[in-house]
Order: C-alpha cells, then sequence, then structure tokens
C-alpha cells in the first residue's frame, strides 16, 4: 500500500484528492499538512499536522495543490527529508522554480501545470502546430474562476512555450500579457497569452492559428476538478517507483 501526504488539503483540489483516494486501490492517505486547524472531518488514522518534518516522515509520496510560497517551503524541507513529489502548484517564480529543479536532483519529482491528459495531448498538438504552420500568428486565451489568483495559468503558459519550441522561440522574448491603447500592428512572431477570469470555469484553453484566408483553433475545456486529482493520483503511482529526477505529465503518460 503505498502511503500518500497531501498538501494543500483543504484546497479546492485537495479536497477531491482525499475522496480520490478513498477509492484508489494500493494508494491509502496517511497525512495531510495543515497550517491551522482542519476545517472538516477526516479518519483518525490520518496524521494531521503542521509540523513539515513529521508530515514527510509519513507518507512515501507527497501531491502537492496549493500556493507558490507554500510550495516553496515543502521544496525546502524534501530536501531534507526528500520523498517523491507530484506537484500540481501553479504559478511558481523563478527561484521556485530553480528551487524544485535542484531538488528534483535527490528525489523523483514530477511537476505539471495541468494533471488532465487532454491538456498534455494538446500540448504535444500545439507543438506540431506551430512547427508546421508557418507564418500562422499564435494567440492564447484561457479563462478560469474568478477564485484563482495567478495569471495567466501555467496551463496557458505551458502551451505557449509549446508553441514557442515549435516556432525555436524564446518565449520570454515574444509573449505579449495585454493589449491596450495605440500600440501598432501585430509583429510577426509574438505569441499573446491573454486572461479572462470569472464565475465558476474550472478551465478553458483555446490555442489559435491564424493567417490570412483560414485559421485553426484548438480548443480543451476542463468541465470538473476531478480530472485533475485522478491524473495527479495516476502521476503518483507512476512516480513512486521512479529514481530522482525532474518529470512532466507527458512522461508519465508516455506521450
Ligand atoms: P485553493 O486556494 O482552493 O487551495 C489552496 C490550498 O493551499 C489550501 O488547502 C490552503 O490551505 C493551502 N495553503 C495555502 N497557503 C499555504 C501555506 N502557506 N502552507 C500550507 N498550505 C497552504 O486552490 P486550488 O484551486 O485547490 O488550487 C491549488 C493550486 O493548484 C493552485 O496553484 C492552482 O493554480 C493549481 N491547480 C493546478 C492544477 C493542475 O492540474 N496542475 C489544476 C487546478 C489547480
Amino acid at each position: 500500500m503505498i502511503k500518500v501526504g497531501v498538501f494543500g488539503a483543504s484546497g479546492r483540489v485537495g479536497k477531491l484528492l482525499l475522496e480520490e483516494l478513498k477509492n484508489t486501490p494500493d494508494m491509502s492517505l496517511s497525512c495531510v499538512y495543515v497550517r491551522n486547524d482542519l476545517d472538516f472531518s477526516i479518519d483518525p488514522s490520518v496524521l494531521v499536522t503542521a509540523d513539515m518534518r513529521s508530515f514527510l516522515k509519513s507518507c512515501d509520496i507527497v501531491v502537492d495543490f496549493s500556493l507558490p510560497e507554500a510550495c516553496e517551503i515543502l521544496l525546502e524541507e524534501a530536501v531534507k527529508t526528500p520523498r517523491p513529489l507530484v506537484i500540481g502548484t501553479t504559478g511558481l517564480n523563478t527561484h521556485q522554480l530553480n528551487l524544485l529543479k535542484n531538488a528534483s536532483e535527490l528525489m523523483p519529482i514530477l511537476y505539471a501545470t495541468n494533471m488532465s491528459l487532454g491538456v498534455a495531448l494538446l500540448s504535444k498538438l500545439v507543438n506540431l502546430a506551430a512547427a508546421r504552420l508557418d507564418g500562422f500568428d499564435i494567440e492564447i486565451v484561457e479563462m478560469h474562476h474568478k477564485h484563482k489568483k495567478d495569471a495567466p495559468s501555467g496551463t496557458a503558459l505551458t502551451l505557449a512555450e509549446s508553441a514557442a519550441s515549435g516556432r525555436g522561440l524564446d518565449l520570454d522574448k515574444v509573449r505579449v500579457s495585454g493589449r491596450d491603447g495605440n500600440i501598432g500592428e501585430r509583429t510577426k512572431d509574438e505569441i499573446s497569452v491573454m486572461a479572462l477570469r470569472g464565475g465558476d470555469i474550472v478551465g478553458r484553453h483555446t490555442v489559435g492559428f491564424y493567417n490570412d484566408g483560414e485559421f485553426i483553433e484548438l480548443n480543451h475545456t476542463a468541465t470538473s476538478r476531478s480530472t485533475f486529482s485522478k491524473g495527479a493520483i495516476r502521476a503518483a503511482s507512476w512516480l513512486v517507483t521512479q529514481k530522482a529526477g525532474l518529470y512532466s505529465i507527458s512522461d508519465c503518460l508516455e506521450l
């Protein structure tokens, strides 16, 4: 039985992870990390702790859906008590991404800004389309619920990276994140990534390739957050047997 620790257990995705684990053969919830008291009931056999070391020592693998500052604390502690980590938290800054890369020298880490199979495949399709549809303008639009804190979404940035790499471009040099005022015509290589927020939208991403006379739009819509929790559990069962290193969701799905 694989003992799973959930980091961010009281969050929207975290709560679904706890439910998912109840129905997952060969895996059980062993511990949750909390800053304050837990605001819902949990099986008494599960360790509920605010002590990171005890949390890490009580599980075989950690699944994290929290916030960047929380994920940073997890990574700092994990290098002292290494455990395989499935990281779903988005919006990590350069320092936090470096921590993640360094930690992956000591333990297997799967970092995915989107755990769904559909988005993993979409990312491949975007890379192919960007490479083949030479001269088409690439524009990305993402929509999420009003509570989402980071923008644009980690998924939109991952898709933009796939598009840029298909074109042999450096995303940092070509990314546009807003247009306002008399800014002039669109430049050839720019890749825009625009974020809309409202209501309870779980996640919608559209990557458009626009040319004179035709366009293609590749679209993914998540209709339930359970697609992320299910994907993260699948990633955990794969990651637990891997050696130290940094993995993507495509590695796990063998796409
Ligand atoms: P949420 O706000 O509902 O939950 C955040 C959780 O983090 C809560 O349990 C909160 O208590 C915990 N937390 C916050 N600060 C903390 C700290 N300092 N120490 C410990 N715990 C702390 O958010 P959510 O909608 O569940 O999303 C969580 C993260 O996962 C976000 O970054 C979101 O963008 C990302 N996300 C990723 C995917 C994916 O497939 N990779 C899918 C959906 C959401």
